[in-house]
Parts: structure tokens; sequence; C-alpha cells
């Protein structure tokens, strides 16, 4: 095989869906809902389908079916504060996971050093390395707290630490914002941090914010894309799975300047060319609805995070009820917890008492994971009967 995969071919999504299908398990391990998209964007989709414009089941523009592409410049347009040209400022992606990976062909060369957040979503790690790029980890440090519950924004980063990080290699940063596992929505003080380093050192930012939509507490979803000299040099990944509860239909973007998306196209229409049309037209449809109510009650964005921040909140109490302890998140699906407390693990291979979630040390570097080896992460983005479920089995351990 080829040199750039060598040392790959471990993925943790791939053994959890594999551990799921041979256990009866309550699945709190990969992130996704089990719950229903919204009516709307399902019908929107059934009738894409069925509609009389029978091109709705046939190609479309590959670099992203022009409703979509529309409605993404417009309705990105308004939360970036600028004017954003559909057809090349837009890349429509099968999922946000195709848009990292066109990122990281398109932008990183060998040798070049990529700037990745621990903990983080696994893929940047095997993706940086398959473009030939070298991981350069710099950890989020938990400071020490109190008489209360420890949240993700307790979780920081030491600026003079991150300072160094940057080289003359250093082609990219990587954020994820909210974070996967975590649960961290970076600060503006945090970003404006990152962003000054990034245009010090002409350095790029891939801003993977798929989780945009889903923030507790009522704290704000800051885009980095929107600081001082980052629009230029900011590719913002976003995921029409995550946003409408859909995470199968595999309908992603990546947004930036012409100068960087013009790369990404090249490695779009060298790989998959395509996504599927009726998925894509039934995320427009919804996004065209969501623009309409932006910030309204009955906007899906705010009922979506209202019904999840409740979930959090009923799977962080029976964490802690067990006698683990819960890193509150501010965003996302997942919450960690530190099950030191427990001798049982309960993990990826090994289901505790049937549940099932995911060891925190996969998203870690070698180097970090086995100070990360008591945290598991779980999923709450399910049906309070599924959580239900995972409390009784959590209440067994205590
Ligand atoms: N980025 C992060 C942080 C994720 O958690 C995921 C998983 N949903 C993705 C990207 C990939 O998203 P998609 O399912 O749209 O490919
Ligand atoms: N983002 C999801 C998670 O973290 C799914 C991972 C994936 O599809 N590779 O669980």
């Amino acid at each position: 095989s080829a040199r750039r995969i060598e040392g790959l071919d471990k993925n943790i999504w791939v053994e959890i869906t594999k551990l799921v299908s041979q256990h009866q398990v309550v699945n709190l391990g990969q992130g996704f809902p089990d719950f229903s998209p919204p009516q709307f964007v399902k019908e929107a989709f059934i009738r894409a389908l069925n509609s009389e414009n029978s091109l709705m089941n046939q190609y479309t523009r590959g670099f992203g079916h022009p409703p979509l592409v529309n409605i993404l410049a417009l309705f990105f347009g308004k939360l970036l504060g600028r004017d954003i040209n559909a057809l090349d400022e837009v890349l429509v992606t099968v999922g946000a996971y195709e848009a990292l990976f066109c990122f990281f062909q398109a932008m990183v060369d060998d040798g070049d050093e990529v700037i990745i957040i621990e903990p983080f979503f696994d893929c940047y790690e095997m993706m940086a390395q398959m473009a030939g790029g070298r991981p350069v980890f710099i950890p989020l440090q938990p400071k020490p707290v109190s008489g209360r519950m420890v949240t993700s924004a307790d979780w920081e980063l030491d600026p003079a630490e991150l300072a160094n990080k940057f080289t003359k290699r250093t082609k990219a940063v990587i954020l994820n914002n909210p974070n996967n596992p975590l649960g961290k929505v970076f600060t503006r003080k945090e970003l404006e941090l990152i962003a000054d380093l990034c245009v010090k050192h002409d350095v790029l930012c891939l801003s993977d914010e798929v989780y945009e939509w889903l923030v507790y507490d009522g704290k704000e979803h800051v885009r980095i894309a929107t600081l001082p000299g980052m629009w230029e040099r900011t590719v913002t990944v976003g995921s029409g799975g995550k946003t409408f509860s859909a995470t199968g239909w595999k309908v992603g973007w990546a947004i930036g300047p012409k100068q960087v998306l013009r790369h990404l196209r090249t490695v779009h229409q060298n790989t998959v060319f395509h996504c599927a049309t009726a998925a894509q037209q039934a995320v427009a449809e919804g996004l065209t609805k969501e623009l309409e109510c932006l910030g309204k009650p009955e906007s899906y964005f705010i009922s979506l995070p209202q019904e999840l921040q409740r979930k959090r909140d009923r799977l962080a109490a029976s964490i802690n009820a067990a006698g683990l302890k819960s890193i509150l998140p501010e965003g996302g699906y997942f919450l960690i917890a530190d099950v030191t407390a427990t001798s049982e693990l309960p993990c990826a291979t090994v289901p505790l008492e049937g549940l099932a979630a995911i060891p925190v040390s996969v998203f870690y570097s070698a180097e970090h994971k086995k100070e990360f080896e008591n945290y598991i992460r779980f999923c709450f983005a399910k049906e309070d009967s599924t959580l239900s479920k995972a409390e009784k089995i959590l209440q067994e351990l205590c």
C-alpha cells in the first residue's frame, strides 16, 4: 500500500459501529441523534424525490446544488457580516468530513506543520498525516476548581505555549468550536489570541463549526472568520447533518475566500465530485426556512439547543449520581466524565453492562493519551428513553 496510509488503518468509529451491531447496548457512543430530524426538512427531501422536476434525482452542479450554495452564501453572509459569493466562496461536500479532507489535501504539503488543539476530533491527526503534514499538538489544560461542577470553560490554552507552537513551517491551525469531545465554546478573547497568531505568522485557520447551533446557557458562538484579518485565511466548515439532526444525509460545506476555496474545489472534483442532489435540496429548504425565522422562538436553531441542554443536564445528573465527575459542556453533542471512581470503565471496546461510550484517549495524541485514560465521552443527543436506560445502568455502578 502507499506510504501515506501507513498506520492509519485503525478507526474508533469503525470499531464502535461493529460493537453496537454485535451487542445489545445503550449507545451513547458515536455522535448521532436517535431522534428524528424536523418534519420540514424530511418533507423537503421527500418533495425533492417526488418532484415533477426529474432533475432532482440527477447530477447537479458538482461544487454545490445552486439553491444550496445560494442560501449558504446568504445565511453565512449574514452570520459573518460580509457579502459571500455563492459560486466561488462556498463548496458543498459529502458531510463536513469531506470538507476537512479537501482542506488538508489542498493546503497541507509534505513537512508542513498543523497545530491541533487537544482534545481533538480524531480525524484531524490522520488527515494531516495523510497529506504529508506534521501534527503539532497543544493541550487545553483543566484549571483547578473546587466547590462546583467543572465545565468545559475551565479548560484553557496557555497563551505562551500556544505562541511557541508557531514556527516557519506552520501551515494551519485547526480549531473546533464548539469542540468535540469536550464541548468547549471558545470565548472571543481566546479566539482573538489564536487569530492574532495566525495573522502574525501568516497561517491558515480551519474552523470546524459543525456544532455551531448547539450552544448552551446563553453562551455566544463567535465565528473566528469574523475577527480582523481572519476572513482571508479561514475556511469555516459546517454540517447539514448536525444542523438538522440528519447525520446520515452527509451534506456539509466549506466557506472561505476564493483564493483558498479554489484549491479545495480541485480536490473535490478529483475525488467525490458531487453530493446527493435531493439531500442538498432538503438542506437548502431547511436553511431558507431557518433564515426567515432566525432568532425567533419557532426556529429549530432555538428549540434544538434548548432540548439538548435539558438532555445534557439530565445525563450530567445521572453521571454525578453514580459518583463519577461530569465536565459540563458549553456546546455540542457530548459530555466527558472523569470515571476514576469506578474500576469498571464503560468504553467502546468493552461496554460496561451494555453502555457504549468512547474513551477520551482517542481524542489525544500518542504522547498525551495516558493522562486521559480515566475520561469517557458520552453522547447526549439521544431520546429521553435512551437516557433513562443509560441512567439505570449508571445507577448500578453506585
Ligand atoms: N467535525 C466534527 C467536530 C464532528 O464531530 C463531525 C462528526 N459529525 C464531523 C466534523 C463530520 O461531520 P459530517 O457528519 O457532516 O461529515
Ligand atoms: N462526529 C461524530 C462523533 O464524534 C461521528 C464520528 C464519525 O462519523 N466519524 O462521534
